[in-house]
């Protein structure tokens, strides 16, 4: 496909190459003490910050919750066909995908003649209680758990997406993002379609409506024809279940079954395997990029619905979106992330007594950097994992209490210590000036920043939730730049080679790393209109 534009980073001044791997160096014995010494003082930068758009002070405190200084994670989506308990299997699922997305949930069902629907704002386990399940009859189930990356943040845009059509009742759920649903959506309003949603979702139910094809899947085959950019979908009509993904794999979607009383046995879909693991199914394979799966009466049949093309699974969820105990695009997270940590052991070493993630997605890189280096590996921080978004706004001014509330120092394993401090990426950089700035006043001694993946310099338009480029640090400052902003030591990023490596990419060539290159493997033909739904959000 010759449609590969790449938008580069030359205009700021920055390209990939441009990059050394680590900053700050290797520090002799007195340089150490230097350092030592200049820890007594609260803020141990030795250089000024250069100028950059996060301010150098602590962050406000209201809100509460800024935009996190994290990659988010897109959506997740499951499918049920053929069990008596669709509702609920469909919801277990979802409960297991709670990471991917924390805004709202649904879950559709059918029993052969309707389809129900029950969808709100909130977290899994609070939207379907037992009473809720029980309004979801029948065999077929599908269910989403959303973090917006297109349309609004309102329960009108969580989804699945249900209607009746001239192709029947119908319901759908995406993780990805349609990169021309805007184009898609003007042109179907001028056809006469109404829509309810700004989600981009939607846009793909109106096609089906359009199209002169007259099975479901003749349609849906139809509208994906006329789609750009990243999908997978899981779709629910009276009698049967579709599932596809977009030509070049960017999200996941797995294949597996579960074998129940009497020895039947259901299909089940879901964009993670741990959603299998919690339901007791089996993972099979992958919806392969490019194909769709027709689950109904007949049987399961898979067919192409795209012709081939180059593949660009999201590195990313290997590197933090997935959970490690998943097996994502026929990998599995957990050894792609200790990868990672070897390999960073070896091309950023650090002359230190400990590595330390930040917890959690730090924590398997860490484990690999140990093994490699031989320092031991210590949780010295740790994790509130009940931090919720109501938290009660403290009266008064703290500094750095929105990670303080996220994270705690183990003071006695830090007191003293040359630390690796092990973290999947740096966005903004001002969470990670955080960390570094906790763990030193924990007693730290010196504090070596290790990044499991290569600077992060330009933004996803593929379902990923990502501030705009100029809130990207590494997209104008170099390695030591950053360093000096984080307020670290020395501070190293793996090199794109290596991360190739860690997910057995380097011969192959199937993942997107656009958001280290600035390489977008499709054509953006409305990057205008992206950027700027993406600024709305931000
Ligand atoms: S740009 Fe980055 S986050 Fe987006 S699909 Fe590509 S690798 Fe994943």
């Amino acid at each position: 496909m010759s449609d590969k534009r790449g938008l580069g980073v030359g205009g700021l001044g920055l390209g990939p190459e441009s990059w050394a791997p680590c900053a700050g160096g290797a520090r002799g014995p007195d340089q150490s003490r230097e350092r030592q010494r200049a820890d007594t003082t609260p803020t141990p930068n030795p250089q000024p910050p250069t100028p950059f758009s996060p301010a150098p002070n602590p962050q406000p405190l209201t809100p509460f919750f800024p935009a996190p200084d994290k990659f988010h994670d897109e959506c997740g989506v499951v499918a049920i066909y053929g069990h008596p308990e669709a509702a609920k299997l469909a919801y277990l699922g979802l409960y297991a995908l709670q990471h991917r997305g924390q805004e709202s949930a649904g879950v559709c069902t059918t029993d052969g003649t309707e389809i129900y629907c029950h969808k709100a704002m909130g977290h899994v386990a609070d939207i379907f209680t037992s009473p809720v399940l029980a309004t979801l009859p029948g065999e077929l189930a599908i269910g989403h758990t959303r973090y917006s990356t297109a349309g609004d943040t309102v329960l009108l845009n969580a989804q699945p997406f249900s209607v009746a059509c001239n192709k029947g009742r119908v319901a759908v759920a995406h993780n990805g993002n349609i990169t021309n649903a805007t184009e898609l959506r003007k042109d179907l309003g001028r056809r006469g379609s109404i829509f309810q949603a700004s989600s981009d979702t939607e846009v793909i139910l109106h096609l089906m409506a359009h199209s002169s094809e007259r099975t479901l899947a003749g349609a849906l085959r139809d509208a994906l024809l006329q789609l750009e950019g990243a999908f997978s979908l899981v779709f629910l009509a009276q009698d049967r279940v579709i599932v596809a993904r977009d030509p070049h794999g960017f999200r996941p979607l797995a294949v597996g079954e579960m074998e129940f009383s009497g020895g039947r046995k259901c299909h089940v879909f879901a964009s993670e395997t741990c959603a299998f693991d919690l339901i007791g199914a089996v993972y099979l394979h992958d919806v392969e990029p490019g194909e769709m799966v027709i689950v109904g009466p007949e049987g399961v049949t898979r067919e192409r619905w795209a012709p081939e093309q180059a593949r660009s699974q999201c590195v990313f969820e290997h590197v933090y979106f997935a959970r490690p105990d998943s097996i994502v695009f026929g990998r599995a997270v957990e050894e792609s992330r200790e990868n990672l940590g070897r390999l960073l052991a070896r091309e950023c070493p650090a002359d230190a007594d400990l590595v330390v993630p930040v917890p959690d997605s730090g924590v398997a890189a860490a484990i690999g950097y140990s093994d490699e280096s031989g320092l031991p590996f210590r949780q010295a921080l740790i994790r509130n994992h009940y931090v919720g978004r109501t938290f009660i706004e403290p009266s008064q001014a703290i500094r750095d209490f929105g990670v303080k509330l996220k994270l705690n120092p183990v003071r006695h394993l830090l007191q003293g210590r040359r630390v690796v401090l092990v973290d999947d990426s740096i966005v903004r950089g001002t969470t990670s000036r955080k960390i570094v700035r906790m763990v030193r006043q924990a007693g730290a001694r010196e504090v070596h920043l290790r990044i499991s993946c290569p600077p992060t310099i330009s933004p996803c338009f593929y379902g990923v939730d990502t501030p705009t480029r100029s809130e990207l640090i590494a997209s104008s400052h170099n390695v030591e730049e950053i360093r000096r902003f984080v307020e670290a030591d020395t501070l190293g990023y793996l090199s794109l080679a290596s991360l190739r490596k860690a997910v057995d990419d380097d011969q192959r060539h199937e993942y997107c790393y656009a958001c280290y290159t600035g390489d977008y493997p499709t054509e953006l033909i409305n990057i205008e209109e992206l950027i700027s739904a993406r600024q709305k959000r931000h």
